[in-house]
């Protein structure tokens, strides 16, 4: 299929697990451009080399401006549009509420709440009518999963932002929404701080209780993605989509 046939596409934290599988099926389907962001280098390029010449990969943190900025100036420069932005880049460490730190809360709330805001925000003068914007939420934001009280608020907000920002962009015929992935085999879980056994605990306890009886593939989510990117989806707005083998429902 072609459905993202001369579309350019911003996808951050494209260096690994739903983001990189994302970048992989945009292009399977299409894109004429692909700008992957991370903020590991090595990584990063690794990713891009794999996925060949219509992938580009600009280093930078979604929590710095600066960073963003010339992701986007790069952007103007060479293609001087954007059609399709999957704000994707976030990350999850647990504690239990009577172990929150500062630091824990402010680089959950830095990354992935206001590293969307400013995902989103600066992507709006390079997008067109027609335009899509994808934003990672979580199905635990409406569970109660003990330890991931500040995770859970930070997916909240971003469900919140997708309903909100369809609004705030009424006239302009570009569609904001979430997708809500359960639990996914990424990387990521190895970086939120627990141990190997316990993530692998996780994945176990997380099948048994979804009524598809497992855990999630990267690729299953970078298929809805591609869908909210492309003009089948084109009168979907506002709107979150569990990808989650029904467990958001249990
Ligand atoms: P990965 O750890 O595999 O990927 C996360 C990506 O985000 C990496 O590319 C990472 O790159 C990037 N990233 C993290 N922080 C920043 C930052 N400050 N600036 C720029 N890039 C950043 O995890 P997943 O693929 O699992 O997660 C992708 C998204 O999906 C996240 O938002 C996550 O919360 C969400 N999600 C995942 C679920 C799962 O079960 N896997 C379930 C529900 C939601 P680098 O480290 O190089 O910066």
């Amino acid at each position: 299929m072609s459905r993202l046939e001369g579309k350019t596409a911003v996808i951050t934290g494209g260096n690994s697990g739903i983001g990189l599988a994302t970048a992989k099926t945009f292009l399977n389907e299409g894109a004429t451009r692909i700008y992957l962001t991370g903020r590991r280098k090595a990584e990063l390029d690794e990713a891009v080399a794999s996925l060949g010449p219509r992938a580009v990969a600009v280093p930078g943190d979604v929590t710095n401006p600066v960073d963003l900025d010339r992701l986007y100036d790069l952007v103007k420069t060479e293609v001087g549009q954007v059609n399709v932005v999957f704000a994707n880049a976030g990350f999850a460490t647990l504690a239990p509420l009577g172990s929150l730190t500062e630091d824990h809360v402010d680089a959950l709330l830095n990354t992935n709440i206001k590293g969307v805001i400013w995902t989103v925000q600066k992507a709006l003068p390079l997008m067109r009518p027609g335009g899509s914007i994808i934003l990672s939420a979580s199905i635990v934001a409406s569970k109660g999963f003990g330890n991931w009280s500040i995770y859970s608020a930070t997916k909240a907000a971003v469900r919140s932002f997708a309903r909100t920002w369809a609004s705030d962009l009424k006239g302009q015929n570009i569609r904001v929404n979430a997708v809500s992935p359960g639990v996914i085999e990424t990387p990521g879980h190895d970086k939120s701080g627990a141990t190997k056994d316990e993530v692998g605990s996780f994945f176990d306890y997380a099948a048994k209780i979804t009524p598809l009886s497992r855990t999630g593939r990267d690729d299953e989510v970078a298929k809805v993605v591609a869908f909210l990117a492309s003009d089948e989806s084109s009168f979907v707005n506002g709107s979150e989509i569990f990808v989650d083998g029904g467990i958001a429902q249990i």
